[in-house]
């Protein structure tokens, strides 16, 4: 397993000094070096002529796109590639595409783009698909109700309202995801709608106030009825639907007594070594199918396994 799962490594410089400069993104914005990812419902245009790449277009062909009016537009500076600013743009407007070029899911982009190893696209676009998201959902104030308009490059939306001026800021939301071990055993669930045999380490969204150890004491309680002590941190993960750190970590369990939450699972079990390491090699079946590799559930699984 790599060290860097899936929507982490992100490849850019940031360059965070530039995102006040006013003067310096509007010229980026118009300049032929700059380039820009198209994003339509969350959903970034890909060029699958060979593999699967982001179909940049240049701010030209954005300006004739869209019109090119950056206040009217959700649109975003993701970082510096060398000198090259890369911009994300949230399309309405209808587009011709090229014979080769879609709109694809960021999942199946993940999937695919790492199926032989790792690969920071998923953490590029996914930051884009993320910002774009929020600035689309930040129109107005949430304090006064009065329009926002986008500032710091799509990382701050400001109130135009005098007398509010409320900056409102990109939101992760944190869910802790547990590994629940007792000896050899370890706990999964299948979430309320999951499909057959589909299980996974427990999650949910952490409380304001909350520790990570809280939250994961909480959760396992409340979800599985199990009684957790010791909570370590393995690992985390930015997951862009909509906009989540996902907080790996293994808890230790104090009993053993499952008493489902019915509301949350389907169903919650525990699962011994051996029957995970046969699934790890035959890739499960109906009755039982590992997480995909996408999840931070199937890495937390395999740091398990390795433990002797
Ligand atoms: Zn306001």
């Amino acid at each position: 397993m790599t060290n860097n799962n899936i929507f982490s490594g992100f490849p850019l410089d940031p360059a965070d000094h530039f995102r006040g400069d006013e003067i310096w993104l509007s010229e980026r914005l118009g300049l032929e070096s700059s380039r820009f990812l198209l994003y339509r419902r969350g959903r970034p245009l890909m060029d699958v002529s060979e593999g699967m790449q982001p179909a940049y277009r240049s701010a030209a062909e954005v300006r004739q796109i869209t019109g090119g009016n950056w206040q009217e537009l959700d649109w975003v500076f993701i970082g510096l590639d060398g000198d090259e600013a890369i911009f994300a743009v949230a399309l309405t407007q209808k587009m011709d595409l090229r014979g080769y070029e879609k709109f694809i899911d960021l999942r199946s982009i993940a999937l695919q783009v790492t199926a032989d190893g790792f690969s920071p696209m998923p953490s590029l676009l996914g930051r884009g698909k993320m910002l774009l998201e929020w600035n689309g959902r930040r129109h107005f104030c949430s304090c006064c109700g009065h329009e926002t308009l986008i500032e710091r490059g799509g990382y701050v939306r400001k109130c135009m309202n005098e007398t509010c001026g409320a900056e409102h800021f990109p939101r992760t939301d944190p869910v802790v995801i547990m590994l629940v071990t007792q000896g050899d055993k370890c706990l999964l669930g299948r979430g309320v709608g999951w499909p057959e045999g589909n299980y996974s380490a427990l999650a949910g969204f952490m409380e304001p106030g909350e520790t990570i150890e809280e939250a994961t004491r909480r959760e396992v309680l409340e979800e599985a009825g199990i009684k957790v002590g010791d909570v370590t941190y393995m690992k985390s993960q930015p997951w862009p639907f909509p906009s989540t750190l996902m907080i790996g970590v293994k808890a230790q369990a104090l009993t053993t007594d499952i008493t489902l939450d019915d509301k949350e699972l389907a169903d919650a079990r525990w699962f011994d070594k051996a029957a995970l390491q046969e699934s790890f090699e035959t890739g499960g079946d109906s009755s039982f199918r590992i997480p995909p590799k996408i999840a931070i559930a199937r890495y937390l699984l395999e740091e398990w396994l390795q433990e002797t």
